[in-house]
């Protein structure tokens, strides 16, 4: 028997949850965005999950290849870019569409030696003040780039920095976005996962699908249950050992819980070490034999405790699911002040993974 903590990835969900990206967006084109390890997923598992995407994006080009080396055909969309002159001719050789973000990308694109020209984005700024050009310039990069014979094909790239804040929106950026970029004829790619679910009018030729692919939501008042989306991954442990406290009697590192009265509580093979969130408080739910109770003091490396005082059927072995088809991911995150991208993406390479 192996130590109890798994990861389960639920293919049939990735491949619902984009269905429904595309049934919002039925006009547009998608890039499944499969960066981070496909947000720890595991990138060729939800390629190959979702080997019906229209394209596919992420950062890096070892990644990108990897995908061109299982076959994979569809357009791969480099979000940030090339980091070194030398990659472009990869990019050319293996039709590899990076965006171009900075002056000195450009200047390396017009004295790369490629092989045949390619397809890029140029990432536009439209107020996020994170990537890319002036959206205000677009014209004068756009034309620039077509000059080039390096250059087959240029889409605009823009993103949302408040999408999925109802009270923000995406108005600020997007008629900005219009306005700069009108009488432009090119592709556009604009919506991450909120604007592709409350935005229509922004969806353009490509949007671009993260969260909402692993069955999370990117709004902090609608659940993913709501949505209509499905939870991709499940993370699963169980208890390793019980104890029995009296009252006043403290739990785990700092003695940062106290018992108030008499509890029976378990430790679970789960801790920071697997990914979970090390700041998650005591009152955190938990998933213990399919009934919910809380998290318990500190989390340890690789260990933290539940309470059983209301479950006294459950021992060593119950099952305990920490995030997942029972216990949303959200919901979790929310409890220990963070976001369920950065749980997904931190679940650590110890933990095996298996679909199902
Ligand atoms: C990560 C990312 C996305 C996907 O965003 P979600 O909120 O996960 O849907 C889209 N576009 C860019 C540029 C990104 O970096």
């Amino acid at each position: 028997m192996t130590r109890p903590i798994l990861v389960t990835i639920h293919a049939a969900a990735l491949q619902h949850n984009y269905r429904l990206a595309k049934r919002c967006a039925p006009c547009s084109q998608a890039f499944a965005v499969i960066k981070a390890n496909a947000y720890g997923h595991g990138l060729l598992r939800v390629a190959t999950a979702l080997a019906e995407a229209d394209g596919f994006a992420l950062l890096e080009i070892e990644q990108a290849l990897r995908l061109r080396q299982a076959g994979f055909r569809q357009p791969i969309l480099l979000l940030e870019g090339v980091f070194s002159a030398d990659e472009l001719p990869l990019c050319a050789e293996q039709d590899l569409m990076p965006v171009l973000h900075t002056p000195q990308q450009l200047e390396w694109l017009a004295a790369a030696p490629v092989t045949r020209p390619l397809a890029v984005g140029l990432k536009l700024n439209c107020g996020m003040n994170r990537l890319g050009f002036l959206v205000e310039q677009a014209g004068e990069w756009l034309a620039r780039l077509r000059a080039l014979p390096q250059v087959s094909a240029v889409t605009l790239v823009g993103h949302f920095a408040t999408a999925d804040m109802p009270q923000f929106g995406i108005d600020w950026q997007w008629q900005r976005f219009q306005t700069a970029s009108a009488g432009l004829v090119a592709p556009v790619s604009l919506a991450n996962s909120a604007a592709i679910i409350d935005y229509p009018a922004c969806h353009a030729d490509w949007v671009r699908p993260g969260l909402m692919l692993y069955g999370a939501s990117p709004f902090a008042e609608r659940t993913a249950q709501a949505l209509g989306l499905q939870p991709a991954m499940t993370l699963s442990s169980q208890i390793i050992g019980t104890q029995t406290l009296a009252a006043g009697a403290v739990v785990g590192y700092g003695g940062a819980f106290r018992a108030e009265q008499p509890m029976r509580i378990g430790t679970v093979a789960c801790g920071y070490a697997d990914g979970y969130p090390r700041h998650a408080p005591s009152g955190t739910p938990v998933l213990v034999a399919g009934q919910r109770t809380r998290l318990i003091g500190r989390v340890s490396m690789d260990m933290l405790a539940v309470d059983l005082t209301a479950l006294p059927q459950a021992d060593v072995g119950a099952p305990v699911e920490l995030w997942g088809t029972q216990l949303p991911i959200d919901e979790v995150a929310t409890a220990a002040g963070t976001i369920s991208y950065e749980l997904m993406c931190a679940v650590a390479p110890r933990v095996p993974v298996r679909e199902g």
